[in-house]
């Protein structure tokens, strides 16, 4: 057995301890071989259903105004920031800041401040304005006393006072698509979002759901798979 002096002892740890981390380091910096690509791979597209809002509206030509809706989140709006916050301040080791009214409270009555209004949706709302469709947002939010969202969406979206609907808060019930009744209830003939959900509302009730691609550093994953229900997909919709 060997016999340390308590003052060697802790220096042969101490000395131990300092070690690992650098072991660690250089373990660290080596890279892995490029793994390299051939045009095949770069040239690899999944066999879906992609269209453009220009296609979109020829597809509505002559048709008269209808009802069409949207999701909210990562469709017409980038909030991932507001959600971001959400978390790290109501449950940073879980979900379960989703169903936290005070987060809610947050997020429907000022965060949406730091959402980031995307390009597709700016595009969609102009044409079904110019086509005099009514225009819904149907979200999976829970409801508040008061909100802000629709005044946001008014403003980014540029939508005239007249012609806009409130949210509808359709919130978010465990094994139940809260949308499908509202998708009914209006009588829309097109749903966009960029959730299965929201493809799956729009099918249900047997009319056209069109997907909206989530961006990529969206908060909320997994990130869905695009296409996979058989739906439209807008091109380059991730802002
Ligand atoms: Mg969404």
């Amino acid at each position: 057995m060997t016999h340390f002096s308590r003052p060697a002892l802790l220096a042969s740890l101490l000395a131990a301890a300092l070690s690992l981390p650098a072991l660690a380091g250089d373990a660290a910096i080596v890279q892995p071989v490029a793994a390299g690509v051939t045009t095949v791979t770069l040239a690899q597209q999944a066999p879906i259903h992609w269209v453009s809002v220009e296609q979109i509206a020829a597809s509505l030509d002559g048709l008269p105004p209808m009802a069409v809706g949207f999701d909210i989140d990562d469709t017409l709006l980038f909030s991932s920031p507001g959600f971001y916050r959400g978390k790290q301040e109501f449950s940073p080791n879980d979900e379960s800041y989703l169903k936290n009214p005070a987060f809610w409270e947050k997020m429907n009555n000022g965060w949406d401040a730091f959402s980031v209004p995307k390009e597709v949706g700016k595009a969609l709302i102009a044409m079904h304005l110019k086509r005099g469709d009514h225009i819904y947002f149907v979200t999976g939010r829970s409801a508040t006393r008061t909100e802000t969202v629709s005044q946001t969406l008014q403003q980014t979206m540029g939508i005239p006072t007249e012609r806009l609907n409130p949210v509808i808060f359709a919130g978010d019930e465990p094994g139940q698509n809260t949308k499908v009744q509202w998708l009914k209830d209006k009588q829309m003939k097109i749903f966009y979002g960029d959730a299965d959900g929201d493809i799956k509302a729009a099918q249900a009730v047997g009319v056209r759901g069109i997907r909206l691609l989530r961006a990529a550093n969206s908060t909320y994953r997994p990130l869905p798979l695009a296409g996979a229900l058989g739906e439209e997909v807008i091109v380059n919709s991730q802002f």
